[in-house]
């Protein structure tokens, strides 16, 4: 096979405790999935969960005890954190029902859904899609990946965010309006579920923006911390 250039290297992530890594197939991400979270973003009540996607290639894979570094990006001046659980997939399927979701799961990582604010509320506002302010170069860090079996107890775990030091966020998973399992069972209706997919499984309340020069923090207990730091593009 020869190509007409050379297709980019696999984006792969970190896993603990392994010398392999795992390669990242699709980014899917929940929206408002924690109720102080759909609030704060001016809804009330249970809706059905929703979806959007962002490439691969926005992973900003950062080692465990390292600092990552992510650009403060283009044609924004309200660039938020959002603090996530993110679901890595192991086994594929479809129409997995919410029972079975946990053997397709190959393990947890702490991420962050950084979204460039202003672009999505005015896309949101037209009623046009949400890519701009989602989906951009960088827009995805997050820490290595911790197996399953030595995960603990995540869907009650605390879940933190801090910027240079001071507490933006922090809740519990067991707030997730939509669990793990019931993520899994409506994604797989609408997506053939393949190894390598990551779930952004949402954020709790406290989102708010950084700055050039800011450091986060975030975690979820059992997986480690993230760290980045956000430099003048
Ligand atoms: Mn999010």
């Amino acid at each position: 096979m020869s190509y007409v250039f050379t297709p980019p290297a696999t984006v792969s992530v970190p896993v603990l405790g392994r010398p392999e890594r795992f390669p990242v197939h699709r980014i899917y991400c929940v929206g408002r999935n924690y109720e102080e979270h759909a609030k704060e973003m001016g809804f009330t009540g249970r809706e059905p969960p929703f979806f959007f996607l962002k490439p691969a290639d926005a992973i900003v894979s950062v080692a465990a005890g390292e600092t990552g570094q992510i650009p403060y990006p283009s044609l924004t001046n309200n660039l938020h954190h959002e603090i996530e659980l993110v679901v890595a997939i192991g086994t594929g399927g479809r129409n997995i029902k919410a029972a079975d979701a946990a053997g397709h799961i190959f393990g947890y990582a702490v991420g962050l859904d950084m979204t460039r604010r202003d672009l999505q509320g005015e896309m949101k506002k037209q009623g046009r899609p949400w890519c701009i302010g989602k989906a951009y170069d960088h827009s995805a860090p997050i820490g290595p990946i911790t197996p399953a079996a030595q995960a603990g107890d995540v869907a009650r775990a605390p879940i933190w965010l801090q910027v240079n030091g001071a507490d933006r966020q922090r809740s519990t998973v067991a707030k997730l309006i939509w669990n793990i399992g019931e993520t899994i069972e409506h994604l797989s209706a609408a997506w053939e579920l393949q190894p390598g997919d990551l779930i952004y499984t949402g954020t709790p309340e406290g989102v708010n923006a950084v700055v050039a020069g800011d450091t986060l923090v975030g975690g979820v207990d059992g997986l480690g911390t993230l760290s980045v730091r956000v430099t003048s593009s």
